[in-house]
């Protein structure tokens, strides 16, 4: 029985390595992979910001790299229908929205301004193919194989790899890193037909602007895709369940947020669920009711967007068949090293608990193979920053200033408005306040919460200032080139401990 066994084991693997010794014979179209990549110190199983940024370092860390990815292109849902495209489409869309309601009060005549979807569209496209193909271009200058297929588990260290092309591989890994990352949330009774009803992702490429549109879901994503749409013409209502906006927000800033979106017409119904749809028409008919229960009103409208959140994605794994464990959400619990209960086995990204972000996602990548290289990683998961890019955007680091009230710290507040910030009254983008919470007996900087145009950028800055543990006396007395939307925040760092100047 035992030489049976033995034998066809042998058998299996004879089998398995003639497999891999024929993928590592595939063109470069279907993915490129050198050959002995049956003994990679690591393997990737998804190639989005997590995964690929893992691969990259892992490769320049002098581990033997494998990454492989289903969707075809790399950068996951971040670069092909995430992060890359919704900011391409923001910013056409408030070029459109500029140069149609802002130009002429910059003496800039004209004639006739019209939006051009295709065209639109083209350039999210031509943004998205660029930048997935260099990513490519990256994993051949590191060394990084590139398998492109459905990975699911064997044993802790075999994936069985169904390829694009049709075909059956084993990869073998010492260590296997999941990056599967994290897919649209779904809601009872609502089918994503990616027409009427779309997710974020048939919300990227409507084939014409809708008149009206609905929004379910007031988080950041809902809100972009939202102001989007609402740019380019269309009416936007944004139906959330709870009681406000992206509830993560710090309570002050996303009031005048909120504000902020209703002047550009946004409209919202809080404390509002759908509880039926009805597509039988030309456009949808939603039946809606009171979070708490009530009378039943009916909002009908063209397009609907879901857009509710996302959940981890692990679906054809097979994680059970190796026991990996995952949680009521569905997430793979991690320790501080990103491993999961099953040794050799690690979680990074959108799987596992923490922000669903890019760059939180990138940063576990990077401290999970230094981890591995048998170096020291670290995530700060209370400093990665958030930013909504509407307009104005919305960036925040650290505590809101009810998480800090909620801690009991005693605290001082400093604020300063765009409206008294030189470049901002310069360009006539003056909407927004720099919010700034520090300890008050030390000063040290708590939270930064900055409503701007372009505060995904300033906020930096403040990262940076957390990061080193710096007081808001540091940020005021950190000479601030004239004039910049950044003084907005060194004034706001005087207001908290001193007085601002400006205002
Ligand atoms: C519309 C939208 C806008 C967003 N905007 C932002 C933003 O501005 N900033 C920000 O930080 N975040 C943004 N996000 C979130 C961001 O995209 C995610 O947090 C990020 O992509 C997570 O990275 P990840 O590597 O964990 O997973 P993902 O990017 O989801 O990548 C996982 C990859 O794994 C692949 N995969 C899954 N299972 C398998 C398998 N079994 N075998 C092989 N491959 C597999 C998938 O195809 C996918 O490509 C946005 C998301 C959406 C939807």
């Amino acid at each position: 029985m035992a030489m049976a066994s033995l034998a066809r084991r042998k058998g299996n693997l004879l089998a398995s390595s003639s497999r891999l010794l024929k993928y590592c014979s595939l063109s470069p179209s279907r993915g490129f992979a050198a050959s002995g990549s049956d003994d990679n110190d690591v393997v990737v199983i998804g190639g989005g910001p997590g995964g690929y940024v893992a691969a990259i370092k892992a490769a320049q860390l002098g581990l033997k790299t494998t990454c492989i990815e289903k969707r075809g292109t790399l950068g996951g849902t971040c670069l092909n229908v995430g992060c890359i495209p919704s900011k391409a489409l923001l910013h056409s869309s408030h070029m459109y929205h500029e140069a149609k309601h802002a130009f002429a009060s910059h003496g800039v005549k004209v004639s006739s301004v019209e939006v051009d979807l295709p065209a639109m569209l083209g350039q999210k496209d031509k943004a998205v193919a660029n930048l997935t193909k260099g990513i490519e271009g990256l994993f051949k200058k590191n060394k990084v194989n590139y398998v492109k297929g459905y990975g699911k588990f064997i044993s802790p260290t075999e994936i069985s790899v169904d390829t694009t092309e049709g075909e059956n591989v084993v990869v073998k890994g010492k260590n296997i890193i999941i990056a599967t990352g994290s897919d649209v949330k779904n809601l009872p009774g609502i089918t994503i037909d990616e027409e009427k009803i779309v997710s974020s992702t048939g919300a990227l490429s409507l084939k014409e602007i809708p008149k009206r549109l609905v929004v379910i879901g007031a988080g950041y994503i809902g809100l972009e895709m939202g102001s989007v749409w609402g740019r380019l013409g269309s009416e936007v209502t944004v139906v959330e369940f709870g009681p406000d906006i992206v509830p993560a927000m710090d309570g002050e800033v996303r009031k005048q947020f909120h504000r902020a979106l209703e002047k550009q017409k946004m409209k919202f119904m809080l404390k509002t669920k759908v509880v039926g749809v009805d597509t039988s028409g030309n456009g949808v008919k939603l039946t809606l009711e009171p979070a708490a229960g009530g009378e039943q009103t009916t909002l009908e409208t063209d397009v609907v967007l879901v857009s509710a959140g996302r959940v981890p994605f692990t679906s054809g794994l097979d994680l059970d068949k190796i026991g990996v464990e995952t949680d009521k959400m569905g997430r793979i619990p991690v320790n501080e090293k990103f491993a999961t209960n099953v040794p050799g086995v690690h979680a990074i990204g959108d799987v596992i608990p923490g922000p669903m972000l890019a760059h939180k996602a990138e940063e576990d990548g990077v401290a999970c193979v230094e981890f591995i290289a048998g170096k020291h990683g670290h995530v700060d998961y209370d400093l990665v920053p958030g930013v909504v890019y509407t307009h104005p955007e919305v960036a925040s680091v650290g505590k809101t200033e009810e998480q800090v009230k909620a801690l009991g710290v005693d605290y001082r507040v400093g604020k300063f408005p765009f409206l008294a910030n030189s470049r901002a009254k310069a360009i006539d983008d003056a909407e927004g306040i720099v919010k700034i919470l520090a300890e008050k007996e030390t000063d040290r900087i708590l939270g930064v919460h900055i409503m701007a145009p372009n505060a995904g950028e300033l906020i930096h800055e403040a990262v940076l200032a957390l990061q080193y543990g710096a007081s808001s006396e540091d940020i005021a007395r950190t000479c601030h080139a004239h004039p910049t939307m950044s003084e907005a925040l060194k004034e706001a760092a005087m207001a908290t401990y001193d007085k601002p100047i400006h205002i």
